[in-house]
């Protein structure tokens, strides 16, 4: 299954693909804003996951997700990755269309019960 993880961080794209590593998912692919990612999803359209970031330049995660919605409809699972400070904006997001958030810092297992219900 094939996974887009979207995060400005180059540390945190390599923090969340290794995490996925360790629960059997190693099939990603990833970008480092909204706009790359739609590009990325453009490209790879067997992408069956994307896990965002929030804060990001030139398309942030939240209208990443509007634009995923208005585009692809509502099929493709979307998880936010936000910071405890933004939690509010998750309420935002799930408005949006959002399948689920995430809070940084997460462990493995975290990251495994939040993606769980989406994998195939
Ligand atoms: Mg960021």
């Amino acid at each position: 299954m094939k996974i887009l993880i979207v995060d400005d961080s180059s540390t945190m794209r390599r923090i969340i693909s290794n995490t996925l590593k360790t629960i059997g998912q190693e099939n990603v692919v990833m970008a480092g804003d909204g706009v790359e990612g739609m590009a990325m999803l453009e490209s790879n359209p067997d992408v069956e996951l994307v896990l965002s970031d929030w804060n990001m330049p030139n398309m942030n995660g939240l209208d990443f997700l509007v634009k995923i919605r208005e585009t692809k409809g509502k099929d493709l699972p979307v998880i936010m990755i936000t910071t405890e400070a933004e939690k509010a904006n998750v309420i935002t997001a799930i408005k949006s269309g959002a399948n689920n958030y995430i809070v940084k810092p997460f462990t493995p297992e975290v990251l495994q019960e939040k993606i769980g219900p989406f994998l195939k």
